[in-house]
């Protein structure tokens, strides 16, 4: 019998290249972060981490703008942040509006529909924001629904909806509101408790500038005793809040339900504090200056950014591709002769534009310099 072949494979250790971030995430993780990740690991259930579990609770209510007692980094990406949203609210059998304006409102239909729920759907052209004209014509259609979810920043198109209006809707109708946040959080103005969003998620590794991985997300009370009132289980036991509350939970006996990944909370831990020095205000004004820079720039190479100027997002660059330019060859010589990433079109827009992203430490004027020039070498060759 053969085992396998253990001559002919020798791996060696892992040494990537200093790559510039700036497609739609991961964005640049500095060095101040990764150094923080590098320290000895604890257990997750030492002492000395339940304190920091404290912490970064409270530092993510500063984020959010919240002061929802269950806010926590669930141990996952952003679509586990989404999925978490949508299998706590949900029983079968419920009703929810789903607006969508691009790639991740096609998401929210799947988790909705994967939970035994209808979606019932507002679309809007793919470079558009969320209509609230629309909103309002299907809250009135659809008086039952129980939930209106939406996403905040549409990464796939580089869009921003009106977030407060879109939320201010759903409240006057009763129902409770979901908020993809995943791009646009610390990125643009995000205020859950004023716009009174029930349940806001959004990821590590885009404009927070953590270790991809984790999920921040936040409930409200309507959202907890909407959860506590459920008469069937949580269909995931994994993200089941019921149970995550026991650990994460203020006053919680911090008893065992899974690994926390202990020095991925260390990353998220000082990302967030470098945003508490920073100020979340100004964080939002770096994102929105180091935008018009770029774009400025964009537009002296003779580059059209895709999005109506209202409607743009700081972070996230829709850049169209010029007439006879290879999307793929760009793309490559761009990593390749520059290590310097640039995100593809997704979907309906694939080949048709680049996302150019300046999320958190990636929003700098380094990478804004070395993104021009780059572009201009590709294309003037
Ligand atoms: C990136 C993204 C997600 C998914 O996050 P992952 O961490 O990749 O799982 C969800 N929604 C939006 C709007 C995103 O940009």
């Amino acid at each position: 019998m053969r085992g396998p072949n253990l001559e002919v494979v020798m791996s060696s250790s892992f040494h990537p290249p200093v790559r510039t971030l700036m497609g739609p995430g991961p964005s640049d993780v500095s060095p101040r972060v990764l150094a923080a990740s590098a320290r000895p690991t604890i257990g997750h259930l030492d002492p000395l981490f339940v304190g920091l579990m404290d912490d970064v609770k409270r530092l993510l209510q500063y984020a959010f703008q919240t002061s929802n007692e269950l806010t926590i980094p669930l141990s996952a990406p952003g679509s586990a942040g989404m999925e978490a949203a949508f299998v706590n609210l949900l029983e079968c059998g419920d009703k929810v509006i789903v607006c969508q304006n691009g790639v991740f409102g096609g998401r929210m239909k799947e988790n909705v529909e994967r939970c035994g729920a209808t979606a019932a759907m507002v679309m809007d052209r793919w470079g558009d924001p969320v209509d609230p004209e629309k909103l309002e014509a299907a809250i009135k259609e659809h008086p039952d629904a129980k939930v209106v979810a939406f996403v905040h920043a549409e990464t796939s198109t580089g869009v921003r909806s009106d977030a407060e209006t879109l939320c201010r809707l759903a409240k006057d109708a009763g129902m409770l509101v979901i908020v993809d946040a995943v791009t646009s959080l610390v990125g643009i103005e995000l205020k859950a408790d004023e716009w009174g969003a029930d349940v806001v998620y959004s990821g590590t590794q885009k404009c927070l500038s953590g270790l991809p991985g984790i999920s921040p997300i936040t409930f409200s009370d309507a959202a907890v005793s909407a959860i506590s009132a459920r008469t069937q289980k949580v269909q995931s036991w994994f993200l089941d809040m019921n149970l995550i509350m026991g650990y994460w939970g203020e006053g919680a006996k911090r008893s065992y339900h899974h690994t926390a990944p202990v020095n991925a909370v260390y990353a998220i831990h000082e990302a967030l504090l470098m945003l508490e020095e920073e100020g979340l205000e100004a964080s939002i004004a770096r994102h929105k200056a180091n935008h018009l820079k770029l774009a400025a720039g964009l537009s002296k190479l003779g580059l059209e950014l895709a999005v109506d100027e209202a409607w743009r997002l700081p972070q996230l660059n829709a850049v169209r591709i010029p007439e006879g330019v290879d999307d793929a060859t760009v793309r490559s010589r761009l990593l390749n002769e520059f290590d310097l990433e640039v995100g593809a079109g997704l979907g309906e827009l694939a080949g048709k534009q680049w996302r150019i992203g300046l999320m958190g430490s990636s929003s700098n004027d380094v990478n804004i310099n070395r993104c021009l020039s780059a572009l201009e070498a590709v294309l003037g060759s």
